[in-house]
């Protein structure tokens, strides 16, 4: 079972290019439907995204902490 912390750490990058053996999207894919929060969150970052894409080169590195930040926040508030 891929944990909130690891999809949004460890292959969220991945995910999105398209970087990830099938096996392990799958996995996330299963993750994403019983999980709203990551899934605002994977939708919120592929905005993000090709917002900034349309002007930068990639997204800033402080705003992918500020999303982050922002995620954890939620996750943390529903779990208490
Ligand atoms: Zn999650």
């Amino acid at each position: 079972m891929v944990t909130c912390k690891e999809f949004l750490e460890d292959f969220l990058a991945d995910y999105l290019d398209a970087g990830l053996s099938p096996e392990v999207v799958a996995e996330l894919e299963r993750h994403l439907e019983s999980c709203p929060p990551c899934l605002t969150y994977l939708n919120t970052y592929k905005r993000t995204r090709e917002l900034v894409s349309q002007t930068a080169a990639e997204m800033p590195p402080e705003m992918k902490a500020i999303l982050r930040k922002f995620l954890v926040e939620q996750l943390t508030k529903e779990k208490s």
